[in-house]
This record gives C-alpha cells, structure tokens and sequence, in this order.
C-alpha cells in the first residue's frame, strides 16, 4: 500500500516546472523581441538528434539489440539521449524490458491497465528507482559506455540538455534563447514525443498483428515518434529493426539504420521473416472476423468464403516463398563451390531462383492488396445490402 502513494519528487518537479518555464520563457522572449530564428533552427536539430538518440539507441539498439553499431554512432546515442532527460540508458532498457515482458500487467512500468494518463506521465511522477534491480540488463552492465554514461549522467544532461544548446545559440548572441528554447521547450517536447508511445499506441489505432496486449498500431504517432507508432508490430516483433515495415510506412528510425548499415557505421540488422508477419495478420483478421459485434455490423458471407479460399492460397504462396528463399540463399553461400568449373550452371541456377521469386513475391503483393480489399467488403453496416448490390 505504501508504495501506491509515493511519489517521485525529482521527477515531479522536472516534469511540471520545465514545461512551464519553457512556456512562460518562450511568450516572454517573443514578446521582448529577442526571438530568434538560428535558435528555432537549433531546437529542431536537437529535437531530432535526441529523438532519433532516444528511438535508434535507447529503443532500438540499446533495448532490443536489433542490430548493432559502432563506438562513434552509440557514443552519439549516449550523448544526445542524455540531453533528452529520459535517464540513462540503463534505466531506460530495464523499464523498457519489463514492459515488454510484462505488458499490461503490474510488473509493466507503465502499465496501460492503470491508466491513459498513468501510462503517459502518472508512472514516472511515482516511480520508485529502488524498486529497480537491473537484473535484465546485465549485458549493458557490461558496455564501458553505457557504464559512463550511468556514472555521469547527472552533469552529462545538464550539459546536452541545457548548457550546450546554450553555449550554440551564444554563437548568435542568442544564450537565452538557448537556454529556453533549444533547452527547456525542446526537452518537455522530445519527452512528450516518447511519452505518447506509452499512452496514445497503447490507445487508439489498430491491433494489426496481435490481440494479447494492448498495444495498437498508429500511423498518426508514427509522423512524431520518428516511426515509433507501428506499436502493436513493434510488440509483436520487438527483434526487427523496423517498426513500420512497408516501404511506404514513415518510420525514420528504419531509415536512419539503413543509412548506417549502407556506411556500414551499422551492421547486423535483425528483420522477421515476411512469411511470419504475413500469416500474423492473416490470423488477426480471421479472428476479427469471428469475433465481430454483429449487432452493428453483419457479414457478407460472399466475400467471406472468398476470403477463406484465398486465405490457403496466400498460405501456400509464404510456404513457398520461403523454400524458395532459402534454396536462393543458400545457393549464395556456395558460390566458391560451384565456381570451380560449374559456373555456367550457378549463374542459370541463380538465375532461375531468382525469376521464380520474384513471380511468388509479386503473386503474394497482387494477392495481399485482395485480401485487404475482401476485408473491407466482409464488413457491412448492419442495415447495408451486399447482394443487391453485386
Ligand atoms: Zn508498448
Ligand atoms: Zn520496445
């Protein structure tokens, strides 16, 4: 019962008065006219170097370990999450871990059962650090970054977060502007930014590959979390590097560890395999189908039947297409073998795995975009008609 009623006063006091100095210190400058757009300009970069900071590195890397890169890219991480004031990495992957494993039960930290607004900042006013073992990071222990970041984290966040915005923006004659600005608002920003993960994903948007948690997918969230909204994947698939897996999806984090990789400043980079997510959301839709609140809406059971039938063929085609993956990777690998004196036919074995992939892949595209299209006409309003109108 005691711990119900603690509260967390370092985090309570950041959490209320920098917002509010942010805001007052903001109508103040523009009102003294000492506005200045180089610092605007500053905050933005700071916000993205910290976002990306907070969603590459604490999340991505640190968290998951669903790639892996070097010293100069995790040094950044390390440096630009602490001007974020979101803890030190080490806090963060044990809170992060726990949710994962324990989602929306009482051992979740922010636990969405407790609460919209519990799951967004009610958590953090009352969490207890003493309550933290660690116990799940021991392989972060381990980094001699990390490590230093930890120890020094206090004056390392002072430092990014408020004094270093201050010391750029001095360059321009702009050090308050710093302060308030690329400092105060630009870290109560970069913190809702995340806290929305906790709370809007685990509200409002859709349960695409999964209905064991509540964690939803929200393009919405995606274009402010820097691609962080694809939540209900990113639950079920916490491995994968991405969070938004069509090549369309906003998810700039994707796109930020592809660029590494390409550098090769990233290496190691951890997808699920398609046959895998595919037949995820080919079950969540069967089951919503079976599940539906008939009340409000009927079902069209034309187009049912039709999606039953192209359920098995979309199931052969992934059966497929991974056989013929592998056979086409593992022809890859044994390159050198068939190179003495059997080169001729690598390249037409090659070649012919090859063709037949591309043939089941786009077969798989032509008929995902008709099972999504099946879907939408399976689901009437009660009061509607399919068959008069077919
Ligand atoms: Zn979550
Ligand atoms: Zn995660």
């Amino acid at each position: 019962m005691k711990s119900k009623h603690y509260i967390n006063w370092v985090n309570t006091l950041f959490l209320i008065f920098i917002p509010i100095i942010a805001i007052v210190g903001t109508v103040v400058l523009y009102s003294l006219g000492l506005f200045s757009w180089q610092t605007v300009c500053l905050a933005i970069f700071l916000t993205v170097m910290g976002g990306l900071s907070i969603t590459a590195g604490y999340h991505r890397l640190f968290s998951h370990k669903t790639y892996k890169a070097n010293g100069f890219v995790r040094l950044l991480f390390i440096l630009f999450g602490a001007g974020t004031f979101e803890g030190p990495v080490l806090e963060w992957c044990t809170d992060h871990r726990d949710h994962h494993r324990y989602t929306d039960t009482p051992k979740d930290p922010y636990n969405f059962q407790q609460g919209f607004w519990y799951a967004h900042i009610g958590w953090l006013l009352t969490l207890d650090p003493k309550k933290r073992n660690f116990s799940n990071v021991d392989d972060l222990n381990r980094d001699r970054m990390v490590q230093l970041q930890h120890r020094f984290y206090l004056p390392l966040s002072i430092f990014m977060g408020f004094a270093f915005p201050m010391l750029l923006a001095s360059l321009w004659g702009d050090a308050w502007g710093g302060l308030i600005i690329a400092g105060a608002l630009r870290i109560t920003i970069s913190q809702h930014m995340t806290f929305c993960i906790n709370s809007v994903c685990h509200a409002f948007g859709k349960q695409t590959y999964s209905d064991r948690n509540s964690a939803r997918d929200n393009w919405f969230t995606a274009l402010f979390t820097f691609g962080e909204g694809y939540h209900n994947f990113h639950h079920k698939f916490p491995l994968d590097y991405r969070n938004g897996i069509r090549v369309y999806d906003f998810d700039p984090t994707k796109w930020l560890i592809q660029a590494l990789a390409s550098m090769r400043f990233a290496t190691d980079l951890k997808r699920v395999a398609v046959h895998r997510i595919i037949q995820n959301r080919l079950d969540m839709d069967q089951k919503r189908l079976s599940t539906i609140d008939t009340v409000s809406i009927s079902i069209n059971e034309k187009a049912k039947a039709e999606l039953q039938s192209l359920y098995q063929y979309i199931s052969q085609l992934l059966l497929q297409r991974d056989k013929l993956e592998t056979a086409y990777k593992n022809l890859k690998t044994s390159k050198l073998d068939y190179m003495q004196g059997q080169a001729k036919e690598y390249r037409r074995l090659t070649r012919m795995h090859y063709q037949e992939l591309k043939v089941v892949t786009s077969n798989l595209k032509y008929s995902m975009k008709m099972w999504t299209q099946l879907m939408k006409q399976t689901l009437l309003p009660a009061d509607s008609n399919y068959e008069s109108q077919s």
